[in-house]
């Protein structure tokens, strides 16, 4: 491991500890609040969410096209695809169960009726407030679990694909390039010039990557702040501690067990020893909030220190970033079932098998940045309420209002087990697939 990278580690932990001083001791102002539009957030989007954003399509394409032209033959892409997904909706399955499962444990929607009367009244209030947010829900609304599958298809196939890169939707650009990395490995000697191309522009990229990622430290510093100047480290103990409580103690189990004892059972591997190898990428996700702009960092920690295979992180780290969302997932579960109990609605067994599988498809549904997981709940808290339908609850859509506030912390905290669920479907594909070994070895 170099001496910078471990430089490059301790800044950004130093930094996101000063942020969140700052944060606290000098922004946060109950009385005054700061908003979205404040200095702080400003600067740590033009310092590093924009230049990371910045690299990100391209990135994309030359990864999977270079990945995909050193796989070559189509049925091992098959092979590594099919696995890769299997893993990816099998992960997310779990965290929604153990969600799930702690949110109907813990109850922690069962407040006194004052205190419920209260959060629910000022969660109103909020969301009224909240135009940008609302506007987005409220868009979200008109869209069934079916529709929003239609347009996950229709993002696949796309008929232009410059248009997909204009807009940074991933999906059809994955899509493309895979096509297009088998075609270039279909044309032996006469698409040689154009593989060499890729692979070398790869490679341009990440050294691109390993100059932006030194942005990390005065970043995360302003993100911090202004995440903890507009939250304020207290609300971890008001009445929403308990909610924030059973998503962190959800996102935990997930990580810091299940994961880890996944990756051992498959691979093998030291799983906490590779979780300290990615620490760069995970700490950016923390910061970030976005798993999309953190995937420059991704690849670079998976290829150079995590041991991955290119081969396998240049196609499984893009797909993952965009589709993979273990820590979205729990969250929404945990979420809509506790906005349900505050509401005094009980859910029946059938109805949480419905949260279980709306959860997983509504976190493939999300994008890779801040609070995607917030707005696509809608499509949970839809598919519930159409099943009531019969018994005449339903849960206002405005309850959002009530988690919006601390909805920050907790975007951070399941961005980190997100892009860690990406890390390790890597890891896994690196060593579960005997010639990606020899491939990576070979590099
Ligand atoms: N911020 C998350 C991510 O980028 C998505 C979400 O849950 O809001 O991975």
């Amino acid at each position: 491991m170099s001496k910078a990278t471990n430089w490059l580690t301790a800044l950004i932990v130093l930094s996101m500890v000063l942020g969140m001083l700052f944060g606290q001791f000098v922004l946060h102002d109950t009385a005054d609040p700061i908003n979205a539009s404040h200095w702080t957030k400003s600067v740590g989007d033009l310092v590093l969410i924009r230049p990371l954003k910045l690299l990100v399509i391209p990135l994309i394409f030359f990864s999977v096209v270079a990945g995909i032209t050193r796989i070559g033959d189509p049925s091992k892409l098959g092979k590594l695809g099919l696995s890769t997904l299997a893993y990816y909706f099998g992960t997310m399955l779990i965290a929604v169960v153990i969600g799930t499962t702690l949110v109907t444990m813990f109850q922690p929607g069962h407040l006194d009726a004052d205190s419920a009367q209260v959060l629910q009244q000022e969660g109103l209030e909020l969301f009224n407030a909240s135009d940008s947010k609302k506007i987005q829900i409220e868009g979200m609304q008109a869209e069934t679990l079916g529709s929003t599958w239609l347009n996950i298809l229709r993002q696949c196939i796309p008929t232009n694909i410059i248009a997909e890169m204009a807009n940074g939707r991933p999906l059809g650009l994955i899509v493309f390039a895979i096509g297009f990395g088998l075609a270039l490995a279909a044309g032996g000697q006469r698409t040689e010039a154009a593989r060499r191309f890729f692979n070398a522009a790869f490679e341009g990229m990440m050294i691109l990557v390993q100059w932006v990622i030194w942005l990390t430290p005065i970043g995360v510093f302003f993100l911090m702040a202004w995440t903890v100047g507009t939250i304020g480290l207290e609300t971890i103990l008001g009445p929403l501690g308990s909610y924030m409580g059973v998503v962190l103690l959800g996102l935990a189990i997930h990580g810091l067990i299940i994961l880890p004892l996944i990756l051992w059972l498959l691979t093998r591997c030291r799983p906490y020893q590779f979780m300290w190898q990615m620490r760069r990428a995970l700490l950016t996700a923390f910061g970030t909030d976005s798993s999309s702009a953190t995937l420059p960092v991704t690849m670079d920690s998976a290829e150079n220190e995590g041991g991955c295979s290119k081969r396998s992180s240049n196609f499984v780290l893009p797909l993952g970033a965009t589709i993979n969302m273990d820590g979205t997932a729990l969250y929404e579960a945990v979420a809509v079932v506790f906005l349900f109990q505050l509401f005094g609605i009980e859910l029946a067994f059938s109805e949480l098998v419905v949260v279980v599988i709306t959860a997983t498809l509504a976190a493939v549904g999300a994008a890779g940045i801040p609070s995607a997981g917030l707005v696509t709940m809608v499509i949970v808290i839809a598919a519930v309420n159409s099943s009531l339908a019969g018994t005449g609850q339903q849960l206002p859509l405005a309850a959002i209002g009530v988690i919006l506030g601390v909805d920050r912390i907790i975007d951070m905290c399941r961005t980190t087990v997100n892009v860690w669920g990406d890390a390790t479907a890597a890891k896994v594909m690196t060593l579960v697939a005997p010639d990606e070994v020899v491939a990576a070895l070979d590099e």
